[in-house]
């Protein structure tokens, strides 16, 4: 066969696929029926929201994900307005979106993110108005932290090797680095994967200790978690460990 008869044949495969691709997403994306606007039992009660969170994560890593309705339909149905069961506060880090991790469709999570999740104001602002501006109010909210996180790679390169990052960056690092001090005693290849514990720790307390989101969580009974999203461990991966749930 000429290489110039094998290219046209792989250029015919190719697009076969993709046509047969775009053929099952169209009928998976129509065949579905519109859900309820808003899932009632999971804002009503954080462990069932939080169970919703595992499932979904065991479809994400089973690769057996639900065929959620991003159609016109569920738009219209969601028009209404904002009603997630839960809030995330998680990283930026593009191998990590939470609707996916979580197996979750339109309207079901809140989400605020930014590099290492660290908490400011409008982080604060954020998560307080996901208490006390949505009916129903959220009842969960998820700190998610990640392995081979960038930001916590750029702090232990900042307290270890004395490197600061430029500009706004090192707004970041400076956020991370109480928890990179925790890991000064370990080996060199246990801090980052300790570290991004310790980073979510801190988040969980911080929401905790706020002025004005410290009592909400109290009042609202609004129970927060911590996770990491397993990334290096083959047999792990894609899966979020849950290691704090306290009310
Ligand atoms: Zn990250």
């Amino acid at each position: 066969m000429s290489d110039r008869h094998e290219s046209s044949r792989r250029e015919f495969l190719y697009r076969a696929s993709i046509t047969a691709l775009g053929v099952a997403l169209s009928s998976s994306l129509t065949s579905c029926s519109s859900g309820p606007p808003f899932r009632t039992e999971e804002s009503t009660d954080p462990a069932k929201a939080l169970q919703a969170l595992v499932d979904g994560n065991r479809r994400f890593m089973e690769a057996k994900l639900m065929p959620h309705d991003w159609n016109l339909e569920r738009r219209n149905a969601v028009v209404t307005g904002e009603q997630p069961f839960a809030s995330v506060l998680c990283c930026s880090d593009p191998r990590v979106p939470p609707e996916v991790v979580f197996d979750q469709g339109l309207n079901d999570l809140f989400i605020v993110r930014g590099a290492g999740h660290t908490v400011t104001d409008q982080v604060l602002g954020s998560l307080e108005y996901s208490i006390t501006g949505l009916k129903p109010p959220v009842r969960l909210i998820v700190v998610l932290g990640h392995q081979d996180c960038g930001a916590i790679k750029a702090a232990i390169k900042e307290v270890f090797n004395n490197v600061t990052p430029p500009g706004n960056i090192a707004s970041l690092t400076k956020a991370i680095r109480p928890a990179v001090e925790l890991v000064r005693e370990l080996p060199e290849d246990r801090r980052l994967p300790e570290a991004a514990k310790h980073n979510v720790l801190l988040v969980v307390r911080q929401l905790r200790e706020d002025k004005y989101l410290g009592p909400l969580l109290k009042d609202k009974k609004v129970h927060v978690v911590g996770g990491i999203y397993q990334m290096e461990t083959p047999i792990e991966s894609g899966r979020v460990e849950f290691f704090t749930a306290t009310p």
